[in-house]
């Protein structure tokens, strides 16, 4: 029998009004049930809002250094639950034990941050252009933060998005992806457990168009954070937008890794193979298009075919697998059709270009790794996101054509340029439309303390991590103190 998890509301653990349930199942072993999910509905989500509506009268007024000491807490316990973590990861959405124990980190690294951060929430203050007069802002609480998270960094991207609105004492309403809801019963498990009092994180699972959408145009939600596809987030937007709420949105990619001339070549080869196969390419910051200098062009995808041949797929679970399954039978389905689009193209498949299903791999969702070479500007292999284990390989002149076909592109999250030219390093830094530049390192590897998000249709402008994000879950309020005793009016009495 399936374990059956939860929703938790107003500080109950509680299943759908509906008493229906979805399915979690191993994309490795299709026929592995993970486990039952709640099939809520909107009702449930109202009434997770309104519990968190009211929590925020006491959270709000809870000191941000005494918030912060829990998510302190809250990060030991998942030190201690690590591995579990991801095991149960691995299990629910297939990628390597190597990464989901990466994303757990990632998890923990940013619950020490939001900690610490806590005790920061810095401010300005600024001289009054009168005497006797203080001018200074705060950081203040928002209300109810509705955070929508995907399903390819299961345990990350939640904690990325409630921490910070948590320590900013704003309260959440959580609802994670359909793929992926066992991790994030998880991260509120250990919430609870570190001592977030009830109300003040509620889970609620189920469709992303009935819950995810409530969640959106509830009236008492005031800010939104998603991260998932464009095509959803340009819709929340527009819906967000009518109420004038706060919105976030990291959205998708199509990252470019350069390699020059000059590079050194097996460096750039271990980069391009973790960029575009790892999570079986299924990151935001993934790399699916690889823009090689004509000098270096067909040795590097001699190397690189050779190397991609040779990846092993398979269960992530089994460490001697480098690259897991794709999430579900849709996804692979996806992957394959894209697959298709780029021969009748026109570019040349050098290796993949199939499902893997030889033994055990035929129970689940696999791909092989696939590169394509002479793929052009034109083709729509060059120019949508797949989120799938295919590389598109295209050769350029010199630098400045590079920098082109990079930029010719709708989305702009993260780039790469492998070089040892010091004058090209920083030209790309600068000329590179994108949020994130790597300098002789993949397009993947954010840490949780830098800013991370996209620019162009990768986003509306608002980072996750670093300092930025706690800009977002908060506002801020400005305060002029007069001790002078009397009226003073600026702008008028002191000119
Ligand atoms: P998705 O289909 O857009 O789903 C993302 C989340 O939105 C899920 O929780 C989903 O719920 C929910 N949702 C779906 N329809 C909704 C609606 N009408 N209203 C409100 N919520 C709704 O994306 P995905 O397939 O999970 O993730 C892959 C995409 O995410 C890729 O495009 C990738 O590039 C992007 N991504 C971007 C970043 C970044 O930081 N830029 C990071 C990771 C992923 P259900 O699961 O129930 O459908």
């Amino acid at each position: 029998m399936a374990k059956e998890y939860l929703n938790y509301i107003a500080g109950e653990w509680v299943p759908a009004d509906s008493g229906e349930w979805f399915e979690n199942r191993n994309p490795a072993h299709w026929d592995e049930l993970v486990g039952l999910f709640p099939k809520s509905g909107t009702a449930e989500v109202d009434r997770a809002v309104a519990a968190a509506k009211e929590a925020w009268k006491t959270w709000r007024l809870v000191p941000a250094p005494e918030r912060g000491a829990i998510l302190k807490t809250a990060g030991d316990i998942m030190v201690e639950r690590k591995e579990e973590i991801a095991t149960l990861m691995t299990r629910e959405m297939g990628k390597v034990l190597t990464e989901t124990r990466g994303d757990t980190q990632e998890g923990i690294d940013t619950f020490y941050y939001a900690a610490v951060e806590g005790r920061r929430l810095f401010s300005h203050t600024a001289p009054s252009e009168m005497r006797n007069k203080m001018n200074m802002s705060f950081r203040i609480p928002i209300g109810v933060a509705g955070l929508i998270t995907p399903w390819n960094f299961p345990m990350a991207i939640p904690c990325w998005k409630s921490l910070p609105a948590l320590v900013c004492g704003n309260t959440v309403v959580f609802k994670p992806a359909s793929d992926t809801p066992a991790t994030a019963t998880v991260l509120v498990e250990i919430l609870l457990e570190a001592g977030i009092p009830p109300g003040v994180i509620n889970i609620v699972h189920g469709g992303g168009g009935v819950v995810g959408n409530r969640i959106v145009n509830h009236p008492d939600v005031s800010l939104i954070s998603f991260t998932g596809s464009s095509e959803i987030g340009k819709q929340i937007n527009s819906l967000a937008g009518a109420d004038l709420k706060r919105v976030s949105l990291e959205l998708g990619g199509k990252n470019a890794q350069i390699v020059m001339d000059d590079a050194d070549l097996d460096l750039a080869l271990e980069g391009v193979l973790w960029g575009a196969f790892g999570t079986t390419g299924q990151r935001c910051t993934a790399t699916s298009r690889l823009i090689l200098h004509e000098k270096i062009h067909d040795k590097f995808v001699k190397m690189l075919v050779k190397a991609a041949d040779k990846l092993v797929v398979g269960d992530g679970l089994d460490e001697k697998n480098k690259v897991g399954p794709c999430i579900n039978e849709g996804q692979r389905n996806i992957v394959d059709e894209y697959v298709q689009i780029g021969k009748a193209e026109g570019a040349k498949l050098r290796c993949g270009g199939e499902p893997s299903t030889e033994g055990k791999n035929s129970e689940g969702w696999f791909y092989k790794p696939t590169v394509f070479t002479g793929v052009t500007p034109k083709m729509r292999i060059f120019k949508e996101e797949i989120f799938g284990p295919v590389l598109s390989v295209i050769k350029v002149k010199d630098f400045d054509d590079a920098v082109k076909v990079h930029n010719d592109c709708l989305y702009g999250l993260s780039s790469s340029i492998y070089t040892r030219d010091v004058n090209n390093s920083f030209r790309a830094i600068r000329d590179l439309e994108a949020g994130i530049t790597y300098v002789n390192g993949p397009t993947i590897g954010a840490e949780c303390h830098m800013p991370f998000g996209g620019v162009k249709q990768t986003g509306n402008g608002h980072r996750e991590g670093g300092w930025p994000v706690y800009e977002f879950y908060s506002e801020i309020k400005t305060v002029y103190v007069d001790y002078s005793g009397q009226l003073q009016r600026a702008q008028i009495d002191n000119y």
